[in-house]
């Protein structure tokens, strides 16, 4: 039956779900509070033309809400906006794009979720199934909208979805396989609280049903915590060694719950400890779906780190200079830390209400750090106590002073565990700037070492 629905946002999201609710015959309002965002002229043609209404600016949300049927908000918008209060107070339901996604995708679904390695994992997945002859786009807060690729040919959907997205999806959403690949701090500015974040992330499986299944990172103690509520089956990873039923690394070899090899590693490849935790959970839900050992392991090796995950973008006088923009909070951060031996640590920027204490976790690996962005007090008080800490003031500054800090071997590390916002206008621009600076530096100063792959 049509329905009368609120959209709240005018961008990538809110523009394909007002089309996508125009073909299906509802009725539609789009609400864009900050209109004229690049390419907004051409949604706003295309809303309109649909048939959708365009409100800009603040409306009277009470007064909309009166006449509405249900709201779709767009991720951005936080459980304190205006809109969202006024839906709680009016009893209209809230539902996320992703809530509308699951509900209407016609083939299996995967969701991705955890605080870090949502993209790769969801990349990987995807590229096990594809090589296992099995169309299955990764889309969702990676980039393409979900809703985008329901209709499409697709056999199975890898959707990553963010707590923000998860936050507003109701008893439909029901994956057929959901992973949950780890639990910190994160966006607490926008969930009020960890316990809400938390809440959020449940949302990925709650609605599952028996059959269902949650790939679980059982390393991450409030992982396996949040998993012991999963209504559907559980399927376990670990790196701590072969345990029953759960898929396992032994050395460079994952098995199965049987203890059937999944695939083997090469010597040098992927030898950080999340980056195994990823493959694991990646390899567990490909098997579910369908693909299998030869597939999973082709997929692994021709698979490449993602742009602004510990990828490297110089190599000098024996010092690696690695770009890692996309760690956005501390546990990520010290994820990659824990990565290498010796690390000169360019970190700070916008910690979004998240203390960095947890980065001291890895001091002993930290030769030096720059702090950088508007508070680096913060990342003083985290890690000065720990190792020597000095302040920059653009990032030019920022290259210098950790080139003068490293020795050969050591990694000169952007791995900043805030976002970028301060400096920035999104985190991809601000490796793009440190990759500028370390080329410039190493332009300057002779011949840069010959690539290295790590
Ligand atoms: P997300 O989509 O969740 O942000 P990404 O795959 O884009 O995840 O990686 C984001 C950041 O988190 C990168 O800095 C990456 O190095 C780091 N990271 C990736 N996987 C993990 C993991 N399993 N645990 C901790 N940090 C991780």
């Amino acid at each position: 039956m049509a329905q009368r629905v609120l959209v709240v946002g005018l961008r990538a999201t809110g523009a394909v779900v007002v089309n996508w609710l125009r073909a299906r015959g509802d009725t539609v309002t789009v609400v864009e509070e900050r209109p004229g965002q690049a390419a907004y002229a051409e949604r706003r043609a295309v809303a309109a033309g649909s048939g959708a209404t365009v409100i800009e600016g603040s409306p009277d949300w009470a007064a909309l809400l009166a006449t509405t049927d249900m709201m779709v908000p767009s991720p951005g918008v936080a459980p304190s906006h205006p809109a969202m209060l006024a839906a709680a107070t009016a009893g209209v339901p809230v539902r996320g794009d992703l809530d509308l996604a699951v509900e209407a995708a016609t083939v299996p679904v995967v969701v991705v979720t955890g605080t870090n390695g949502k993209s790769t994992v969801t990349t990987l997945i995807s590229a096990m199934l594809e090589s296992a002859g099995i169309r299955a786009p990764a889309v969702g807060n990676i980039g393409r909208v979900a809703l985008d690729a329901v209709d499409s040919d697709a056999e199975v959907l890898v959707i990553e979805a963010s707590s923000f997205q998860l936050h507003s999806v109701t008893a439909t959403f029901v994956p057929e396989v959901a992973v949950l690949l780890n639990l910190a701090d994160d966006h607490l500015d926008w969930h009020g609280s960890f316990a809400a974040y938390v809440e959020a992330k449940h949302n990925a499986f709650r609605y599952q049903r028996p059959n269902d299944v949650l790939v679980a990172d059982l390393d991450d103690p409030r992982v396996a915590e949040l998993a012991a509520l999963a209504p559907g089956r559980v399927l376990g990873v670990t790196s701590l060694g072969p345990r029953p039923g759960a898929i396992a690394w032994t050395g460079r070899t994952l098995d199965d719950e049987q203890g059937s090899p999944l695939l083997e590693l090469d010597e040098d490849a992927w030898t950080a400890p999340h980056e195994r935790a990823n493959i694991a959970a990646a390899a567990a839900a490909a098997r579910v779906m369908g693909a299998d050992p030869v597939a999973i392991d082709r997929a692994v090796r021709g698979f490449a780190r993602l742009h602004h995950r510990t990828e490297l973008v110089g190599k000098a006088g024996g010092v690696e200079y690695v770009d890692d923009s996309k760690a956005t909070n501390p546990h990520a951060t010290l994820a990659a830390v824990r990565g290498y031996a010796s690390v000169v640590l360019l970190a700070g920027g916008d910690s979004k209400g998240v203390d960095l204490g947890m980065l001291a976790a890895g001091a002993d690996r930290l030769r030096g750090v720059v702090a950088i962005g508007d508070t680096p007090e913060e990342v003083e008080s985290a890690l000065g106590a720990h190792a020597p800490t000095v302040r920059a003031a653009s990032m030019r500054a920022a290259v210098r002073e950790a080139a003068a800090m490293a020795r050969p071997d050591d990694v000169v590390l952007l791995s900043p565990a805030c976002a970028s916002f301060d400096w920035y206008s999104s985190y991809s621009e601000r490796g793009d700037d440190f990759r500028r600076e370390v080329e410039a530096l190493l332009a300057e100063s002779g011949t840069p070492d010959a690539g290295s792959a790590r």
